[in-house]
């Protein structure tokens, strides 16, 4: 019996690096590209023994810009990870969702027609922001328009699973001007909208010039205050698109949840290829390094962090994860997997957010109600023990 596997794929290369940035990645020195792709797959070739037990169901291919490599490369990549998975097992190997992360900028028709004979299904086509000045002021290399022309391209190229993301908390940034973002993304009806919070990270040129902490109490409140509102305003109009919002930042249409990330939220098992790339096998957690001289001088073998969980971390994770999607802690699987009852475990935070009507308990399920989702964050905190 083989168990589920998702798999995910670093690809550490951007045609530039954001301003608000701060993810493994950064423009390829000469010769990078190739021999990150031979060391990832070699990686890939000798994680087969995980073949032995596991069947790929997703497979997720982010960055960076993945986009950025030519398709051949991308084809060999994916055909590295068919024959090592293939060969060890009876039956196909088809991974029934196919993501890659692509920059519009980046994308032609040649390469998108490559992408869907390489099976990949679902494409994430970042906009972060309609308007031209907020994708400058972000340090991005696209337009507006660039982004249009990567969805009709991916449309023409047959890709009817797509997502966006969006990115809202901008300095400056108001309901009206993420309402017209929202709107313009809309009109392509990407099937998939992710809406995340800038986090300004210490160490990026933002932090330099928009440091929370240089911002008096005034000026802080108002800008959580303007995200507060976007939210609540993204909430609505997407409902009346159709979307239904199925975690904290992530909105679908029916059926095009994505099924990677739900793997993370529910603590599936999951490998990581690629510099930084997390694992997470059978209850233990493990991470490749981030140096590039490192990772291809031994692909495999390069983790540089490893951690298995104590039972009440484990508890907490899977509680906070699960409270981030509408769908919530199941009950009976908290029972499966640690042989507690969730009443006993969390009475208190159970009680005192279902009293106030921020938790819904039903059907055998504990979820956020509407208002909850809202301040989720404060709700997951009291499900750390
Ligand atoms: S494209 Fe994405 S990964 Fe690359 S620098 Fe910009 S934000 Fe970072």
């Amino acid at each position: 019996m083989y168990k589920d596997l998702s798999v995910y794929i670093h690809i550490p290369f951007c045609v530039k690096k954001c301003n608000y940035c701060d993810f493994v990645s950064a423009p390829p020195k000469p010769g990078q590209l190739k021999a990150y792709a031979d060391a990832l797959c070699e990686e890939i070739k000798l994680s087969a023994a995980y073949a032995d037990n596991f069947n790929i169901k997703t497979v997720f291919i982010g960055g960076g810009t993945p986009s950025l490599y030519d398709s051949s490369v991308m084809v060999y990549i994916l055909d590295t990870l068919k024959s090592t998975f293939e060969n060890r097992r009876r039956g196909s190997y088809i991974p029934e969702e196919l993501t890659v992360e692509c920059n519009p900028g980046t994308l032609d028709k040649i390469k998108l027609s490559d992408y869907k004979r390489a099976g990949i299904n679902r494409l994430s086509i970042g906009l972060q922001s309609a308007d031209d000045k907020e994708l400058k002021l972000l340090g991005r290399i696209h337009t507006y328009e660039d982004w249009e022309k990567s969805m009709k391209l991916a449309r023409m190229c047959g890709f009817d699973n797509i997502n966006t993301d969006i990115i809202s908390g901008l300095f400056g940034q108001t309901v009206g001007s993420f309402e017209d973002t929202l709107k313009k993304a809309l009109i392509y009806s990407p099937e998939h909208i992710s809406v995340y919070s800038l986090i300004v990270e210490e160490g990026t040129p933002f932090y330099e010039k928009y440091n929370p902490e240089s911002l008096s109490g005034e000026e802080l409140d108002k800008w959580e205050e303007e995200d507060r509102l976007i939210y609540e305003m993204t909430n609505k109009v997407l409902s009346e698109y159709g979307y239904e919002r199925y975690e904290i930042s992530n909105y679908a249409k029916k059926g095009c949840e994505s099924r990677h990330n739900m793997v993370y939220w529910r603590r599936g098992d999951y490998l990581g290829f690629g510099m930084s790339a997390a694992s997470f096998i059978d209850g233990v957690r493990f991470a490749n390094t981030d140096s590039f001289g490192e990772y291809t001088a031994a692909p495999y073998g390069s983790v540089k962090e490893k951690e298995t969980l104590t039972l009440d971390e484990e508890m907490s994770e899977s509680a906070f994860l699960a409270l981030r999607t509408s769908y919530g802690i199941s009950c009976g699987k908290f029972y499966d997997d640690f042989g507690k009852d969730i009443h006993d475990i969390y009475k208190d935070a159970i009680e005192k957010w279902t009293g106030n009507g921020m938790l819904i308990e039903k059907d055998g399920r504990i979820f956020c109600s509407e208002k909850g989702f809202n301040i989720c964050n404060m709700i997951m905190a009291d499900f750390i023990l």
